[in-house]
């Protein structure tokens, strides 16, 4: 099984991803985490792709659905694959069609996480991440039981992501509404999308993504 997640930022998609990982065993790709990847390292596309990340601009459709095919190639063809974060352009959905008919693969489900876009201002600038194992936290929403402590792990580093700014969040918005929405349509016209409700409480939105998946 292969699906998509899609949704402006903040909607959710990688806290689902990681949920439907630990629950069914698919493997998550995440173009972002990719890039955060990418962006560490000092060289001429490290340095391009940061940039281009701190505005809240999108990185070029060759590089991003380079990646993909990439990972797609290491994967097992019965390994089932959650897109998280991609695609985000036409363009970059023609890329998957091509990708994954190369590796026998269809696309099961496109999942939209319909959200409040005032409300996702507040949720990405809170948002902050266990250094250590990843796990997620929010200011007002999701303290560590002891403060400065993680809950899963017991780390005592946390970090922000450098985008998770307010103007670069506007921005990101923006890109999304102009360039990743208008894609929605030429998933509709197969009849694979399915709208979910990512204001609801986390756990809701968990049952609901698993009842799409069946
Ligand atoms: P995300 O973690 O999905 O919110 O992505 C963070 C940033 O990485 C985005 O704001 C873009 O700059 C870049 N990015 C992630 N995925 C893509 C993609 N599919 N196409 C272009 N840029 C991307």
């Amino acid at each position: 099984m292969n699906i998509i997640l899609l949704g402006p930022p903040g909607a959710g998609k990688g806290t689902q991803a990681q949920r439907l990982v630990e629950s069914r065993g698919m493997v998550q790709l995440s173009t972002g985490d990719m890039l955060r990847e990418t962006r560490k390292a000092d060289t001429p596309l490290g340095r391009q792709v940061a940039q281009v990340m701190d505005a809240g601009e999108l990185v070029s459709d060759e590089i991003v659905s380079a990646m993909i095919d990439e990972k797609l190639a290491s994967l097992a063809p019965e390994t089932g694959v959650i897109f998280d974060g991609y695609p985000r352009t036409e363009a970059q959905a023609r890329s998957l069609d091509t990708i994954l008919a190369g590796r026998g693969r269809k696309l099961g489900h496109v999942i939209e996480l319909d959200v409040d876009e005032d409300a996702l201002v507040e949720r990405i600038t809170g948002r902050y991440t266990c250094a250590t194992c990843g796990k997620g936290y929010h200011d007002r929403f999701e303290q560590p039981g002891v403060a400065g402590v993680c809950d899963k792990c017991g780390g005592s580093e946390f970090k922000r992501r450098p985008d998770d700014n307010e103007e670069t969040v506007r921005t990101r918005m923006a890109e999304y509404r102009a360039k990743t929405a208008p894609i929605l349509p030429f998933y509709e016209a197969r009849g694979i999308v399915t709208r979910v409700d990512g204001m609801a409480p986390m756990d809701d939105v968990t049952t609901a993504v698993e009842r799409v998946l069946g």
